[in-house]
């Protein structure tokens, strides 16, 4: 194995210091092939590391840190599940991790206090937390992402947003202990009471504190079925009301998701109507009932509602009924569906398919996530759903609200100061070129939109930040970035972890 690292450093990598000394490194790691460590699934940066290595246990992940920290100049970056957009997995001539070597290190159900939980590995998909909850214990996790083929670890070191977050915030609270392996290599569990600052500082850290090796994650009984809902306005005034109304709604008689989305107002078939259905076997977007008032783009309100196989059928009718009776969206477009929870929550899996089958999952991915203020979201539905994006963007376009309260301002993640803000989120799914427009004109139109909120003194975040300067990071900090140095002095000292965030340089 030293050979190979060996052979690789000096044969294959003229730039390489003679310092790259990782002898350190047990025997019995498996150093795969580097390729996989350089792609991620934005495919626009490409970083080729001096090693992946695929831990099985906690002590591996610590001895590869504390054979970097040996080194003058190596970094560590903790490889999920590789879903990030630019770069923020890899490290240049460094060692990758790749997390998902060890997904079965852990996998253990306890009750603390009456309330379920399970501690799951740093490098377990969430789809796998899912199905080994719900099919062993008949529990589920609380908060999600839309998409589940995502890494513990990956999701908790950015927050983890989905529909059901405006409940229970995002998956970052919904966590009560991590394993965590810091920058010196030392491993600690840490809770809000242990190791509390590590524990706050690592959730949405970025991966700039420690790496997550183990999470304990909340559960509560998981449903059979959901009553899947979407209905669709014209005016964005309307459904922000209802979709804030919605969000404001106790577990009794409120939905147990909420999501929406932005579609544009033609037969366009990846941006426009069609994609509003859910079943389109069986529904039809009839635009005859679209108001002849309506603008460039509609919007799609979804909810769900949870419910069990052993509730009485007309309960969820009776809730549901009454939740779509308060809402003002265009009559005669409404759609409707049952299906079972783990269906419905995995259902970009149906989309993920479609665009492996098409040629737009391995292409290029311009991503843009932001979380926008209320206070200014009117304002960016006019000047950027309207304008620049009225021609939609080759996928979802996301836009739902969230509450500030449930977020936990000691985590690391930061959001715009008001109670309630969006999240917006471009998912674009373009060929690649010839057949599709430039990547690099998709990048210069999200940057437009980020100049504009700028410009225009919106109250926004980026959501996934990625800056290309520290004076940037700075200012997505704001006020916390005190904090944030502080704590990558305490817990990662030389800035070994996480390299690829682009936040803070190797110290020799
Ligand atoms: P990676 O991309 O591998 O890593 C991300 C960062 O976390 C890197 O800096 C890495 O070093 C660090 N890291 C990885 N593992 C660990 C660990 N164990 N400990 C510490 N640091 C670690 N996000 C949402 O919030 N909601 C969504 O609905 C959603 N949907 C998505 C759908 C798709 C199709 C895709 C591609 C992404 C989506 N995301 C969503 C974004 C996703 O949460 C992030 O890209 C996340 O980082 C991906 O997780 P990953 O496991 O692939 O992490």
């Amino acid at each position: 194995m030293i050979a190979y690292i060996e052979h690789f450093v000096h044969g294959n990598d003229t730039e390489s210091k003679p310092d790259d000394d990782v002898s350190g490194l047990p025997a019995n790691f498996d150093l795969g092939a580097t390729g996989v460590a350089s792609k991620d699934f934005g495919g626009m940066k490409s970083l080729k590391p001096l090693a992946l290595i695929m831990p099985t246990t906690t002590v591996d992940v610590s001895q590869a840190v504390k054979s970097a920290a040996r080194t003058s100049h190596l970094t560590v970056a903790a490889r999920g599940n590789g879903h990030s957009i630019n770069g923020q997995a890899m490290a240049d001539k460094g060692l990758v991790l790749g997390m998902r070597a060890m997904e079965d290190h852990y996998f253990e159900l306890l009750w603390l206090d009456g309330t379920p939980y399970v501690d799951v590995s740093g490098g377990a998909l969430w789809e796998d937390v899912l199905k080994r909850c719900v099919l062993q214990f008949g529990l589920s996790p609380r908060s999600w992402t839309d998409y589940l083929s995502l890494t513990v670890g990956g999701t908790l070191s950015n927050a983890g947003v989905s529909g059901q977050a405006f409940r229970y915030g995002p998956q970052t609270s919904n966590v009560s202990e991590l394993e965590v392996v810091n920058g010196k290599g030392d491993i600690l569990v840490c809770n809000e009471t242990q190791n509390s600052e590590l524990f706050f500082a690592t959730l949405g850290g970025l991966g700039q504190f420690g790496i997550i090796t183990r999470a304990r994650v909340m559960l509560q009984q998981a449903p059979d079925m959901v009553r899947w809902i979407r209905v669709v306005y014209s005016e964005f005034e309307d459904y922000i009301k209802d979709a804030e109304w919605l969000v404001t709604l106790g577990e009794e008689d409120g939905s147990d998701y909420v999501e929406g989305f932005v579609f544009v107002n033609s037969d366009d078939p990846c941006n426009g109507w069609s994609t509003v259905p859910m079943d389109p076997s069986n529904q039809r977007f009839d635009p005859v009932h679209v108001p002849s008032t309506s603008g460039p783009v509609l919007y799609c309100l979804e909810f769900v509602r949870h419910y069990r196989h052993t509730d009485h059928p007309s309960h969820v009718d009776m809730v549901v009924d009454r939740l779509v009776g308060e809402l003002g969206f265009v009559e005669g477009l409404k759609f409707e569906v049952d299906v079972t929870y783990m269906e419905f929550l995995l259902r970009v899996n149906r989309a993920e398919e479609e665009a492996r089958s098409n040629g737009t999952w391995d292409a290029p991915h311009p991503w843009l996530n932001m979380f926008v203020s209320k206070s200014c979201i009117v304002d960016f539905d006019r000047e950027v759903f309207k304008k620049i994006l009225k021609q939609g963007v080759g996928g979802p376009i996301l836009v739902y609200p969230l509450l500030r309260n449930k977020w936990d301002s000691r985590h690391s993640v930061v959001v715009p100061d008001s109670n309630i803000f969006y999240i917006v989120a471009l998912l674009r799914f373009i060929p690649p070129p010839p057949k599709g427009p430039p990547t690099e004109l998709l990048v210069a139109q999200n940057h437009a939109i980020i100049q504009l909120c700028y410009n225009k003194g919106f109250d926004f975040k980026l959501y996934l930040p990625h800056y290309q300067s520290q004076e940037k990071w700075m200012r997505h900090y704001g006020d916390k970035w005190s904090r944030f140095v502080e704590r990558k002095a305490i817990f990662d000292p030389l800035a070994i972890l996480a390299p690829g965030q682009r936040i803070f340089s190797r110290i020799s």
